[in-house]
Parts: C-alpha cells; structure tokens; sequence
C-alpha cells in the first residue's frame, strides 16, 4: 500500500523536475523574478497551428526610457523569422515578451489568436522552448541536464539528441562519459558545450515553438553549420524565432526582421532586403568583409 503514495511522489517529482527546465530557461532571461501573474481561472493555450503576432508592441523596463516602440511582426506557423540587429536593439526582450516574463506597455501578443496575458503561464511555456546565449547547468550529471528538457525521454532519445547537438565526441571523451558530474560544483563546460546541451535539451523538448537568441553565437563557424544542418530536418512544422548575429546563419530565414533603437527598421527576405540596400545590406557587406568564407 505503501507504493501508492510513493508513486504519486515519483510523480509529484518528475512534475517538479520538468517546471525545472522552464524555470532554468528562466534565470537564464531575467536577471530578477518576473512579477506577471496569471488571471483567475485563466485557460491553457490552445496551440493550433502556431502563429505568433506581436501587435504594435511598446515596452520599457524604467517609464523613463522606452525599449521597444510600435512593434508589429508576424510569424506564420512553421515559418523561421530572424531578428537582427546591434546589441541593444531590444532583441531579447522580444523573447522576455513572448516568454511572458513582463507584460507589453502596449499591444499585444498572440499565439494562435489567443492574447498569451489571457492564458495560463504554464501551457504558454510548455509549448515553447528557448536556447538562450546563456545557459545554466545544474550540478548534476550530463544526462540528467539533458533530461531536463523532457523528464520522461527514453534513452534512445536522449542519445539522439546527443548526436544532433554533437556532443557525442565530447561526452564519449568525458571520465565518467554521460554520467560525469557538470555544473558549479562539477565539471565546467565551455560557452560552446554548454550551448549544445541546451540545443540538445530543445530538441528534446520538442515543443511546436521554437526561439534561439544568438543560441550558437559561442560555437565556431563549422561547429555551428554542423548543428544548424542537423536541426534542419528536425525543424520541420515548428514555428522559430531565431535572434542571429552571424547573418550567414539565417539567409534561409521566410522573414528577416531588423531592430534598431526598439524599433523595426526594416524587414524582408535576404534577397529583398539586400536589393533594398538598407542597414541589413549594409551589415550584410560588413560581415562579408571580415568572414568571406561564411558566403552561403
Ligand atoms: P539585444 O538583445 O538586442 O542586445 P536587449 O533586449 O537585451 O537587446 O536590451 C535592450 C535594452 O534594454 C538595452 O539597452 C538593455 O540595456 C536594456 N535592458 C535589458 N534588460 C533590462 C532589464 N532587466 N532592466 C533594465 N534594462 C534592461
Ligand atoms: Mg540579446
């Protein structure tokens, strides 16, 4: 009888475990806990097809200096858009946003038609996963960090995300190979390990909505063509939102969205924006300049 309520706990903690992986996702953005609150009774969103729109969205984080201004953006389902832009532009915070981390000042975002203010954190959450520039591990073993993305995984899972995150070599070079002990008190990882475990633990999540802000920034150029070719098959059907700062990485992108000062400059594909012969062209030149061999 004493299994009944030793089940519920194994249940009650896998429950914990896998919020885990979302409130990681979380320290990762904020840099304080976010004080958005669900509404009473607020429903789970009802993901459909998974279209994002941000509706004339304004933002500040202090009343005396606005972040983002007026911005509206639309991102169909299964379609990759690309944010670009100068460091500071406001970028991540569209992530915050959509994350629901903080409330827009003004506007809104929707998901499938849904006002994500509407509905309840947790089902927002579950349907998306973030590869952010910095990840957070936790003092426990490889594996267990990659299961943080879904708890119940089989190991064949796990494993195969393994390899399309690359890190099979890594691991297979570790002393106690996927069992070895990472994070504060374990071993530390580089900038560009610990952004493959975090590839790997998206990809394992799996959700419908999938956002990378600068999510290979700390790889090298063929490392990051590697992954970016090995999740190409995977992306298939799943709504990205893909913050870049090497251009070459997102020319494929269906929209290229450009931020200056919280704004939108300008956005379009690759080649209508290159024709435009705008800041992103101008950008475009530059990175070509300094790494000729990333021409697509
Ligand atoms: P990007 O990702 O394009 O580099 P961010 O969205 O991170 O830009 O930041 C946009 C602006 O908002 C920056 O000026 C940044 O300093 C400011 N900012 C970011 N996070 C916070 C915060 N938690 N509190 C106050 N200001 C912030
Ligand atoms: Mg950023």
């Amino acid at each position: 009888q004493i299994f009944i309520p030793l089940n519920f706990l194994g249940f009650v903690y896998r429950e914990i475990r896998g919020s885990l992986a979302n409130i990681d996702n979380l320290f990762a953005l904020l840099d304080k806990v976010p004080k958005v609150l669900d509404l009473q009774d607020a429903p789970a969103l009802q993901l459909t097809s998974g279209h994002i729109r941000f509706e004339d969205v304004s933002f500040h984080y202090h009343s005396d200096r606005p972040i983002l201004q007026n911005v509206s953006f639309d991102i169909q389902p299964g379609h990759k858009v690309a944010v670009v832009g100068p460091s500071g532009a406001g970028k991540s915070t569209l992530v915050k946003l959509l994350f629901r981390f903080y409330d827009p000042n003004e506007g809104r975002i929707t998901i499938d038609g849904q006002d994500i203010r509407q509905v309840g954190q947790s089902s927002l959450r579950a349907n998306m996963a973030i590869v952010p520039q910095d990840t957070v591990l936790f003092n426990d073993t490889i594996l267990e960090n990659i299961r943080y993305g879904r708890p119940d995984a089989t190991d064949n899972e796990v494993q195969r995300v393994i390899e399309l995150a690359h890190l099979s070599d890594f691991i297979s070079q570790l002393p106690s190979k996927e069992r070895t002990q990472v994070g504060e008190r374990g071993l530390k990882l580089s900038g560009g390990e610990k952004q493959r475990v975090a590839i790997a633990r998206a990809l394992l999540k799996n959700p419908r909505i999938l956002v990378f802000d600068e999510a290979t920034s700390s790889l090298d150029s063929h490392s990051e063509q590697l992954i970016l070719q090995a999740m190409q098959s995977l992306e298939k059907g799943h709504t990205r939102m893909v913050i870049a700062h090497r251009l070459s990485t997102i020319v494929d992108a269906d929209n290229i969205i450009v931020m200056q000062q919280g704004q939108i400059a300008e956005q379009g594909t690759h080649q209508e924006l290159l024709k435009h012969d705008g800041v992103y062209a101008h950008l475009w030149r530059s990175q070509q300049k300094q790494h000729p061999q990333d021409n697509p």
